[in-house]
């Protein structure tokens, strides 16, 4: 879901184009916009910045294929068209079946099904709602992955029950797209934040120092320093509500249909494949501490992450300690 525009980008923004000012050279220009539902900063060396206008309609067009709110988009046809075949591209099941992948590794932690669920909390518009345990329950049925049908021959999908959502990648897969386009264009330097979801590429002398969020303050909790690829950040501060006491937030646990509570309040993911560390920083969110860090270690040994639990104590996974700088 990606209706509802999220404000936390914006804290991360902030504190990258300062450090980049800090360290790189003046020749930079920025661009600002909104897509997804979220806010895109785009930062490219001032030779590229035509680049700015493909970036563009790159993500106008995965709104149009991805988007839950998009009548146009392959997504609200198979979610409106329950039992139906719609016809789709081989991009979107390529996108749908990397879905499914990570749904069958992550013991269903990842789930791209959940669209029905999502709409019941009402995370997508802001009018916050607990739903009865009752209203759940009716929902169980329609978050079973093998709702899902691939055609791949004459590349249609359908569902049987459910509805698809692809929040939890759809930014991270934009980034690599973009990643694409920029090696394309021989870009010298650029810095992307896509709703916290951030790509940096570029000369790799100087690196790009990153702050990450802090999950209960204003500030950062960490900074990390990297030469290329994505990080991805999955925190419980990004769309919630409090109701007598208790924090709901948007990232919901498949197994009891309401927002995870892990023990883990912020997950950043730092991997070359944007998409894989969108969808991972959401998976390790959902597993918490010792399931994820076991999980990432034996499935994904390269990509790094480090996971905030409830008392504010920094897990990192992969060597990402090796990341931080002062
Ligand atoms: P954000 O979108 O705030 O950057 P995430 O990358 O963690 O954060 O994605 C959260 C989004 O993913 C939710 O808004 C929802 O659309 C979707 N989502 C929520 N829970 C899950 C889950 N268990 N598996 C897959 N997608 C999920
Ligand atoms: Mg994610």
């Amino acid at each position: 879901m990606w209706r509802r525009l999220k404000y936390s980008g914006i804290i991360i923004v902030i504190l990258i184009i300062s450090f980049l000012s800090s360290c790189s050279p003046p020749n930079m220009v920025t661009k600002k916009g909104l897509y997804l539902g979220t806010f895109l900063t785009f930062s490219i060396d001032s030779s590229h910045s035509y680049v700015y206008s493909k970036v563009s309609k790159i993500l106008n067009d995965i709104d149009k294929k991805f988007s839950r709110f998009n009548k146009e988009s392959f997504i609200y046809k198979i979610n409106n068209k329950k039992g139906e075949w719609v016809k789709v591209d081989k991009e979107f099941i390529d996108v749908l079946k990397f879905s499914i992948h990570m749904n069958e590794i992550s013991y269903g932690a990842f789930n791209p099904i959940l669209g029905e669920v999502e709409s019941v909390w009402r995370f997508y518009d802001g009018n916050y709602k607990v739903p009865s345990e009752e209203e759940l329950k009716e929902l169980r049925n329609g978050t079973n992955i093998k709702n899902i049908m691939i055609d791949e021959e004459r590349e249609r999908v359908k569902i049987i029950d459910g509805e698809l959502d692809f929040g939890g990648l759809v930014k991270g897969y934009a980034l690599d797209l973009i990643k694409n386009l920029l090696e394309k264009e021989k870009v010298k330097r650029c810095v992307v934040n896509l709703g916290g979801n951030i790509l940096v590429f570029g000369d790799k002398k100087e690196g790009f120092k990153i702050g990450i969020r802090h999950p209960r303050e204003s500030g950062i909790i960490a900074k990390i320093r990297i030469f290329s690829g994505t990080v991805s950040t999955s925190g419980d501060y990004e769309n919630y509500f409090i109701k007598d006491g208790v924090r709901y937030h948007h990232i919901i646990d498949p197994n009891t249909l309401k927002p995870a509570r892990s023990g883990v309040i912020e997950v950043t993911v730092i991997s070359e494949d944007g998409m894989l560390g969108d969808a991972l920083s959401t998976t390790l969110f959902v597993l918490g501490i010792e399931k994820g860090e076991e999980f990432l270690k034996r499935t994904y040994p390269r990509v790094k992450a480090i996971i905030i639990d409830e008392g504010l104590n920094k897990h990192f996974i992969n060597g990402a300690m090796d990341l931080t700088v002062p």
